[in-house]
């Protein structure tokens, strides 16, 4: 049944040739108890391990049952070893970090033995060994004879049909090494066993038959067998360790090293923090940014002016380009002209009843107001006491308030501002007095009304309060000539029928809630857009526009004037009812997009002194925002990903130190059928709990840093709970950390599969 054919083994240790066996011929019959008896280095060892497919031989042929092994394949000598042969070290090579019962499962894993069935056997073998009141102790918990005994339960649990057993009782005392005999002589009954010795008492008392080697050569034979040329069904099946046998195998082997595990996975984690905590804060400062983009930003308006920083792509490139052009500090003895800056960055909106026609046919939905600020000068006059006095808008802050589009409703106002007192204008000629959130005003808008209080007013003596807007033809006096002066009679000015009579209707600020509005800022009074149509549609017919119009001088100063100077000028006086600036209140983030592609497709196939350009502060702002926080982070885990790759080489060393550390174990599990996969998943079994515990640790110290980091966060901004943890975050992370762990191990697994078994067994 197995049969040694004309077997030669060479080694070459550098130059020196060993023929470990030379030229052996040797057939075994299917049931005896063969001692294979020689001098240390006769070549005994080499010859078991032949025949138990642990070693290759170089030239001749091993048969087996009848089938020869020539042509076996690494999954074929798994199988044989596996499942065939039971062997029996004269070292005993346990896995000294299994439990006994493992070890003797050891072989029955590897064929992929349901649990309870491993168990049933190996507590068999152990008994029969005599093992069974020791079945919970370690293996270094165990005399010599003992462990021998293990292995002897390991060998004969798998029920093989050859066992092999290379000096078992090489290391035993006598009475130990004949209780051992005896056990194996008992199992002998219906096996074949070859046994290796060099003791022949032992052989002479215990075998049926002995063989004797010298120099690798067989010197004599008490009983040889022909064997019989007849071919028997050879079959063996196929080992297969699982992915968890692998990790419970691992877990255990890593038990044994506590602290050296614990260290490396808090070194690797580093990395794994640093990017867990980068990402924390990159989200939390993503959503106090996003948070404030839709809150404060939405707020903002899309400015469109009749005078407009250009800031499209070409110009920023011209910019740069003359920036270039000149050095800074140049020697040179010459000055050098330049074009303004401003002149290419400035851009003239020539609105146009067309455009404003275009404004006007916006879907309404999208906006929720739209303020107009028209460039005509407001003739304002309080009366106090007996006096009259000149009211400055630009002292009062004046400016209109935004109105909804169609219906002059002023929903923004009452949107986002509560009534203090009074209420919120209706009538055009209705003013407000818009103070912020601390209930402050400018004090030049309050002594523009009158008053001469320096620290607070009451709100009732505020609310009610009236002035005068006058009319171009009362307050400018036509002198000789087209010439006009401004009227000085005030008295008679204010007590003119054609006068507006403005009044404050109310005081209002901010609500809570509700962001700032860009329109209130400093505080002042705000006025209906209507009214300024009103007085510009009272204008238009003015003698004074009349005659400027006429004119291509200033009618007030006689200065000339050039096209666009006369333009300002008639717009001034009322004589232009064109927006000098419009500001879109967009609904939401979403309308403001749609805004803008509506504001866009006006100046398609438009000359570009034609377009019309618009500001978006809020998206300028928060694109800016945005490219900025992608750019830390990634260059921030960049950074710490550098540290990833640091800990990746650490594991590999870590896993290579292992390799070597478990070698014999390596051997062990070969001799036992392991194949080279399963040896490779033993390693990256290792890794994957490294990798694991690696990227859990460090996720759970991000997490740990992410409360005093958001407490220091929160001492120097007010900002709540910037560092977020996301669980994708978390999930994805501890995944690369396995990942990048397994790769690190990947090669020296490798290496370790690759390992020969009888190296491996020999290694100490
Ligand atoms: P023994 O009869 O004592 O069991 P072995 O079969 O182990 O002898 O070894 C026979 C000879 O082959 C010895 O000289 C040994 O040094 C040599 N030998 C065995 N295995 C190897 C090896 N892996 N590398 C080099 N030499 C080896
Ligand atoms: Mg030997």
């Amino acid at each position: 049944m197995l049969e040694l054919k004309n077997i030669t083994k060479i080694y070459h240790v550098g130059d020196v040739e060993t023929r470990a066996l030379d030229d052996v011929s040797l057939s075994f019959r299917e049931k005896e108890f063969v001692a294979i008896l020689g001098t240390s280095g006769s070549g005994k060892t080499t010859g078991l391990n032949i025949i138990g497919g642990l070693d290759r031989y170089d030239s001749g042929d091993l048969i087996i049952n009848g089938k020869s092994t020539k042509k076996f394949k690494d999954k074929e000598w798994d199988a044989y070893r596996n499942n065939s042969i039971g062997f029996i070290f004269q070292s005993y090579n346990l896995i000294s970090h299994l439990s006994i019962v493992a070890n003797v499962e050891m072989g029955m894993t590897l064929s992929g033995v349901s649990a309870s069935e491993k168990h049933r056997r190996a507590y068999e073998a152990l008994e029969k060994v005599g093992l069974k009141d020791h079945i919970h102790k370690k293996p270094n918990q165990l005399s010599g004879g003992q462990m021998q005994r293990v292995a002897i339960a390991r060998a004969l649990a798998n029920d093989p049909e050859i066992l092999l057993c290379d000096e078992p009782t090489g290391a035993l005392d006598t009475a130990t090494s004949v209780q051992i005999m005896d056990l194996i002589k008992e199992i002998a009954g219906d096996k074949l066993v070859i046994m290796v010795t060099h003791n022949p008492e032992l052989a002479e008392k215990y075998a049926d038959r002995i063989v004797r080697f010298q120099d690798g050569k067989v010197i004599s034979d008490s009983n040889p067998y022909e064997a019989s040329e007849e071919k028997k069904e050879f079959s063996l099946n196929k080992t297969s360790m699982s992915f968890l046998t692998a990790l419970r195998l691992s877990a255990n082997n890593i038990k044994t090293k506590l602290g050296r595990t614990f260290l490396t996975s808090f070194a690797s984690s580093i990395g794994i923090i640093g990017i867990a905590l980068i990402l924390s804060l990159s989200v939390g400062f993503q959503m106090q940014i996003d948070k404030f983009e839709s809150d404060t930003l939405q707020q903002m308006p899309i400015i469109i002016s009749q005078q407009s920083v250009n800031l499209d792509m070409e110009t920023m490139m011209k910019m740069g380009e003359d920036q270039n052009k000149y050095k800074s500090y140049p020697t040179d003895k010459k000055v050098f002209l330049f074009d303004s800056m401003q002149e290419t960055m400035m851009h003239t909106n020539a609105f146009t009843e067309e455009y404003l026609d275009y404004i006007d046919h916006m879907d309404k939905l999208l906006c929720k107001g739209v303020t107009y600020s028209r460039l005509v000068n407001m003739n304002m006059l309080r009366k106090d006491g007996e006096k009259y006095i000149p009211v400055t808008a630009a002292n009062l802050n004046f400016s209109p308030y935004p109105l909804s589009f169609d219906e002059d409703q002023n929903e923004l106002l009452k949107e986002h501002y509560e009534v203090l007192a009074g209420n919120m204008p209706e009538e055009p000629t209705d003013v407000i007095l818009i103070v912020d959130a601390k209930n402050r005003i400018n004090k030049t808008v309050m002594a523009e009304l009158g008053f001469t209080e320096t620290e607070e007013i009451d709100f009732d003596k505020i609310v009610g309060i009236e002035f005068k807007v006058i009319m171009n033809n009362d307050y400018y006096i036509k002198t000789e000539g087209e010439i006009y002066t401004l009227n000085t009679d005030f008295e008679k000015m204010y007590n003119s029928p054609d006068t507006l009579t403005l009044k404050v209707c109310g005081i209002i600020r901010p609500s809570e809630d509700s962001p700032v509005s860009q329109f209130t800022e400093g505080g002042g009074i705000s006025y209906n857009d209507n009214l300024s149509q009103l007085i510009i549609e009272n204008a238009k017919n003015s003698d004074i526009v009349k005659a400027q119009t006429a004119s291509d001088n200033n009618v007030l100063s006689m200065e000339p004037l050039d096209e666009e100077a006369k333009k300002q000028t008639i717009a001034y006086l009322g004589g232009n009812e064109l927006p000098f600036i419009i500001q879109l209140y967009p609904q939401d983030f979403e309308s403001k997009d749609k805004i803008i592609e509506y504001l866009d497709n006006y100046n398609n196939g438009l000359d570009k002194s034609e377009q019309i350009i618009y500001t978006d502060m809020a998206s300028a702002i928060s694109s800016m925002s945005d490219g900025i926080m992608d750019g830390i982070t990634i260059v921030l885990i960049a950074f710490a990903g550098t540290n990833l790759i640091v800990s990746l080489i650490m594991i590999a060393i870590l896993t290579y130190t292992s390799v070597l550390e478990r070698t014999k174990e390596i051997g062990i599990l070969k001799a036992l059928g392991a194949r080279k996969k399963d040896i490779t998943r033993v390693f990256n079994a290792e890794t994957f709990i490294l990798g694991i515990a690696s990227g859990l640790l460090g996720i759970l110290i991000a997490k740990g840093l992410t409360y005093p980091v958001n407490a220091i966060i929160y001492s120097l901004t007010e900002l709540k709970d910037v560092a977020q943890l996301k669980i994708t975050h978390s999930v994805i992370l501890i995944a690369i950390s396995t990942l990048l762990t397994m790769l690190g191990g990947f090669i020296p697994a490798r290496m370790a599969a690759k390992r020969d078994a009888v190296d491996a067994l020999r290694s100490e």
